[in-house]
Order: C-alpha cells, then sequence, then structure tokens
C-alpha cells in the first residue's frame, strides 16, 4: 500500500529541507506532495497527473533536492519545461528548496543570452531546468554534460507534447544514463505520453489527487482573472456588500504579507495560522466573531478549526491546491440556511486548474470582470444615496434650513442647491481654477485631485484603529483606496478625521 504523507515532518527529510520548506511558509503537503514525495524518495519512477497550483513543483522538487550531493559539483539533476516562464519559475522553486543545503538551481531557456548561461553554469550547477530546444544548444556547444544525471523529470509533458517538442526529448533522454529515476508530470495522459513513459520510465507508480463525492454548497461561485490580484481584491472589496469574510492563502507568510497590506490599505483583517500560539489565534477569532474586525485572513490548516455561520463571503486568494481544498473552503460560507459568496481570484496561468477543480468538484464557477473605476465610483454614490435617505428619515437638519432658504431666494433650483451641497461635503470646496484642473488632469480612479495632499497613514490594528472609527458618507475603503501608491509618507497621531479632512481638501 502507498505510504501517504501527513507532515513534512514525519517523513526523512534533512533538517536542511524541512527548514526551507518551513521558511517557504507550507504547512502541510498539499495532495500530491503527500503521495509523490514517499515514492519519490523511495527511488520510484512516478507519473503525477497535476498542474500548476496544485503543488507539483515542490512534489518532484523536494525528493529531487534530497537527493542531491551538494558537495559535488555536477548536474545531477534535468527538470524538463515546456516554458521559460515555467523554467523560470521551477528555478526559483528549486532554489528555495535548496537554500540551506546549498543546492544550487539555473534555469536555461531560448530568448537569454546564451553567453550568460555559460558562465552560470561554470559557476558550478546541481539543478537545470530547460526549455528542450535551449537545452539541445547547450548539449551540442559541450557547455552542458549530462552524464552524471541521476534524476530526471519531465514537467508538463503533455504540453511539451503539444509544442512539437517530443524528438527534442527523446534526443535529450538519449544522452542521461539509464540508471537514473525519472518523474514525470503531465495534467492529461494522451497516447504519446504514454508510450514515452513506457520507454524511458522503469516501473512507473502512478499518482493522482483522488476523485471523491463531495457536495458543493449551493452558493454563488465566482472567479475572476487578473496579474494583479491585490488591486483586484481591494476593488472587489470596495464595491461589494459584505459581512464576515474569509481569505484563503497558500502560506504561513503569505497570509501575513496580506494582513499588512490590506491594514496599511484602511481595511481591518486579522490572519490565522499554524505559527501563532493558541492565545494569540484565540484572540484574532473572538475579534472576528465579534465582528471587530471582519475580515479573516487564513491557511486551509488554520482554517480547519472555524466554526463560524455567519460567513457571507469567501475568498480564494490563492486557488486552492485541489478541488477538495475548494469544496471544504467554500464551505464555511452558506450556511444555516443563508446565502453565500464564493470568489475565486487565478493568474491566467492557473486557468486549467481551476477548469480542473471545476470538473473534479462537478461545479461551475462563473467568470466576472473585475469592477471598473466607473462601478466604484457609482458604488460611491449609491452609498451616499443612501446615507443621505438616511438623514432625511432622522429629520435632524433644521439648522440648515434657513442657509437653504437663503440660497434658494437668490434664484437656484433646490436640485441644484442639493447636488452642490453633496458635492461639498464629499470633495470639500474647489475654487473654479481647481475645478478646471481636476477636470483636465489625469488622476485616474485614484480619486486624487489638485490641492489634495496624498498621506499615507501608517497606522491600524496595533494603534487599536479599526473601520468603524472612520466616518462621513465614504467608507475607509474607498478613502485607503484613493492612496494605493503614496509617493510621500507620513506618520501621525492626528486624529483620524483631521487626516481625512486633510485628504480631501488638502488644507
Ligand atoms: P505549483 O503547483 O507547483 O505551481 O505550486 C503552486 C504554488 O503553491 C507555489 O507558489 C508553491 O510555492 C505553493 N505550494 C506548493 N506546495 C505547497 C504547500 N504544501 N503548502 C502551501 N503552498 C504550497
Amino acid at each position: 500500500m502507498k505510504q501517504e504523507l501527513k507532515a513534512f515532518g514525519t517523513i526523512e527529510l534533512s533538517r536542511k529541507t524541512l527548514q526551507a520548506v518551513e521558511a517557504m511558509g507550507f504547512e502541510e503537503p498539499s495532495p500530491i506532495q503527500a503521495q509523490t514525495i514517499p515514492l519519490a524518495l523511495e527511488g520510484h519512477d512516478v507519473i503525477g497527473q497535476a498542474q500548476t497550483g496544485t503543488g507539483k513543483t515542490a512534489a518532484f522538487g523536494i525528493p529531487t533536492v534530497e537527493k542531491v550531493a551538494e558537495k559535488v559539483p555536477h548536474i545531477q539533476a534535468l527538470v524538463l519545461s515546456p516554458t521559460r516562464e515555467l523554467a523560470i519559475q521551477t528555478a526559483e522553486e528549486l532554489n528555495k528548496i535548496g537554500q540551506f543545503k546549498h543546492v544550487r538551481t539555473l534555469p536555461v531557456y531560448g530568448g537569454q543570452a546564451i553567453d550568460r548561461q555559460i558562465r552560470a553554469l561554470k559557476r558550478g550547477v546541481h539543478i537545470i531546468v530547460g526549455t528542450p530546444g535551449r537545452l539541445i544548444d547547450h548539449l551540442n556547444r559541450g557547455t552542458i554534460k549530462l552524464e552524471e544525471v541521476q534524476t530526471l523529470v519531465l514537467d508538463e509533458a503533455d504540453e511539451m507534447l503539444d509544442m512539437g517538442f517530443i524528438d527534442d526529448i527523446e534526443r535529450i533522454l538519449k544522452t542521461i544514463p539509464a540508471e537514473r529515476q525519472t518523474l514525470l508530470f503531465s495534467a492529461t495522459m494522451p497516447a504519446p505520453i504514454e508510450k514515452l513513459s513506457r520507454r524511458y520510465m522503469n516501473h512507473p507508480q502512478r499518482v493522482t489527487i483522488a476523485r471523491e463525492n463531495l457536495t458543493v454548497p449551493l452558493i454563488d461561485q465566482i472567479y475572476y482573472e487578473t496579474r494583479e490580484k491585490f488591486e483586484g481584491l481591494c476593488r472587489v472589496l470596495d464595491v461589494e456588500e459584505t459581512g464576515k469574510l474569509i481569505i484563503f492563502c497558500r502560506t504561513k507568510r503569505a497570509v501575513d504579507e496580506l494582513v499588512s497590506s490590506l491594514d496599511a490599505r484602511g481595511y481591518s483583517a486579522g490572519g490565522l495560522h499554524g505559527d501563532l500560539s493558541q492565545v494569540q489565534r484565540d484572540r484574532v477569532m473572538k475579534k472576528f466573531r465579534e465582528g471587530r474586525i471582519d475580515i479573516l485572513i487564513a491557511t486551509d490548516v488554520a482554517a480547519r478549526g472555524i466554526d463560524i455561520d455567519d460567513i457571507t463571503h469567501v475568498i480564494n486568494y490563492d486557488i486552492p491546491q485541489d478541488h477538495e481544498s475548494y469544496v471544504h473552503r467554500i464551505g464555511r460560507t452558506g450556511r444555516a440556511g443563508r446565502t453565500g459568496v464564493a470568489m475565486t481570484f487565478i493568474q491566467p496561468k492557473e486557468y486549467r486548474q481551476l477548469r480542473l477543480i471545476m470538473k473534479l468538484a462537478h461545479t461551475k464557477i462563473q467568470r466576472r470582470e473585475l469592477p471598473t473605476a466607473s462601478d466604484l465610483l457609482e458604488h460611491q454614490k449609491s452609498l451616499v444615496q443612501e446615507r443621505l435617505m438616511k438623514t432625511l428619515q432622522q429629520n435632524h437638519y433644521d439648522d440648515y434650513h434657513t442657509v437653504i432658504a437663503d440660497v434658494a431666494a437668490e434664484g437656484y433650483d433646490l436640485v441644484d442647491i442639493a447636488a452642490a451641497a453633496l458635492k461639498l461635503s464629499i470633495e470639500g470646496f474647489k475654487d473654479a481654477e481647481e475645478e478646471q484642473a481636476t477636470a483636465s488632469e489625469g488622476f485616474g480612479d485614484t480619486g486624487g485631485a489638485p490641492g489634495m495632499v496624498r498621506l499615507f497613514l501608517n497606522i491600524g490594528r496595533s494603534q487599536k484603529i479599526v473601520r468603524r472609527m472612520w466616518y462621513g458618507p465614504l467608507r475607509p475603503r474607498q478613502i485607503s483606496r484613493a492612496t494605493p501608491s503614496a509617493s510621500s509618507t507620513s506618520t501621525t497621531s492626528s486624529p483620524l478625521w483631521k487626516c481625512r479632512k486633510m485628504w480631501l481638501s488638502g488644507s
């Protein structure tokens, strides 16, 4: 029976590799890692059906790095990648895994000056991640020698096949000692890949992510595709009416980073992950339950114990590693008969992984475009309208009647007066010149305007400043969005109302 890896610490990994996995913020092995790593460490050839987003790089990267004898200055492992982007990314991940063991990985790909690669190769490299064409170039020049290779990884084999690399791969395979371990990863297993595996692999063990019957909750499931996930997230948070929401990140470090980034933008978020003590976790959970923070950012492991009924939104800031994780994550919302929304952010390269999740979880996740600047404006307007109506209903504005009556007596239309009053209260007073400049200058969708001061308020949770302390018709989400890339940094102990006034009026 196949052994499964429950935790990184329970397997014979060297201290340095474990330390690297810890530093990378991984809490537990992903499903593909749990199955692949023990088999690979035992020396088996492995065929893994997995794609980007499942943790497949570390699934082959951890055993590959583990096997390298770092004192031996030869190329001991070769990873074949279909594209330069993947080669670069994979080499980065392998360098992280090998950071304490001092295992050096070099990406070689077409498009980069070959001389530079040759110089880097001369400095000594243990692992090469290469695209087939460039590798053959190096083999022809004699600048890469593969006689000492003990581990060969074919990554995204079906992609390499689609890109017409099959002959190149066979050529490369023939230059590597037959006495080696071969790991092959592919999202699909078309016939030519099966044939390749039969010819060049030694009794390969197959690893797939198990299909399980899971019940997907009846909630709205949508996804956003963007390269700028953080900006996208802020926009969504600004327009979406949310109650309590959980944001999932893949690593402990990612949780900490997102908490600080959101804090810096004025959102009140708390993080939850395995490095926190029980007391710290309890504190965050208490605040979340009591509504003192409304965004909880967690890793899968940390979120497991959470039992809260009124979560309105689950946001997958990092795509889940498999469909089970997806279903578990989104199951946190839509409980107890309530409605819920699950949103998933993906980068373009993760689309295949999303499709696989949909297929295996038998669910449909609808694509939605990120809110635009004009959506944000519309949202602000409707917010102002709502608050205006409430103010009217409360009926406590007699003191201002005489002002309006006096202005109306000057011959102005009442609707115009009301609109001007609203503009004044939101934007502050602008003279004619400023108005003109605002209209002509390109401030994009920052909300900025001439006469305003860009302030970065370096205050947040640690100063016990939470969202509720902001006031006015705009929510802090929108106010803080107006200062995304503050050019001047200033810390201040002024009361918040004063800071906001400074931003809005430039005083
Ligand atoms: P991959 O599928 O290899 O492209 O990995 C996708 C992302 O998941 C990368 O950013 C990895 O660093 C990250 N990752 C891999 N394994 C784990 C793990 N066990 N826990 C958390 N993140 C992981």
